[in-house]
């Protein structure tokens, strides 16, 4: 088979995928004149390897809504490129066993050390506000560092006096993606760590290398 697709440059890695073999499974960006796009691509030539790739472009729709038409590769319908958020997303989307159902994560989320659940409102053209649920001490520090790490892991602005907001600079919601990133948020120091062990675990092979 030959490689007539032209992936770009690669964006994020997982060198073994826990749910297919081993194999390694990464996200190109497409040089194209339009707007910034991904394509999930191995090149592993197993049997059933079409429908694993399928299946994390799948689970990245759901889980960050990014969108595909038909074959084609993802995108936000934004037009902007979100690319740290989307390494997070796919990282995210390989993790998930595939026998399992896929639903978007919630906007809000239990934080250990305050014990306690944050909420993330969506107050439109991409602002969001972080908030607890319920007033326990030391909270409000807890939400602060949340919606800092929504900053980091999501490349988005923060609003000069209200550090419980932040937006994306595209000024359009993405709820999924602002679900997906509220994962890792409370911890975003491991969520680094995490992507790197991802990447080095191996190294992609070249097709040459597989024949
Ligand atoms: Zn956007």
């Amino acid at each position: 088979m030959a490689q007539t697709l032209d992936l770009g440059s690669r964006v994020e890695l997982v060198s073994m995928d826990p749910h297919f073999d081993d194999i390694s499974i990464a996200l190109y960006s497409p040089e194209d004149s339009g707007p910034p796009c991904y394509q999930v691509h191995t090149y592993s030539r197993l049997p059933g390897v079409t429908e694993r790739v399928a299946g994390v472009g799948h689970a990245m729709q759901v889980l960050g809504g990014i969108e595909q038409t038909s074959d084609g590769p993802l995108s936000f319908s934004c037009g902007h490129a979100h690319q740290l958020a989307v390494k997070r997303l796919f990282l995210e989307a390989c993790k998930l066993p595939p026998e399992q159902p896929i639903e978007p994560r919630p906007l809000h989320i239990f934080d250990k050390k305050a014990n306690a659940t944050i909420a993330i409102d969506s107050l439109g053209q991409g602002l969001y506000e972080a908030r607890a649920t319920e007033q326990v001490r030391g909270v409000e520090r807890r939400v602060a560092t949340i919606a800092r790490g929504l900053i980091r892991l999501g490349e988005m602005d923060e609003i000069a006096d209200q550090p419980n907001q932040v937006r994306f600079g595209c000024g359009e919601a993405h709820d999924a993606l602002i679900g997906l990133l509220l994962i890792r948020a409370p911890n975003v120091r491991a969520a680094m760590r995490e992507a790197e062990s991802m990447a080095s675990r191996g190294v992609l092979s070249a097709p040459s290398s597989q024949e």
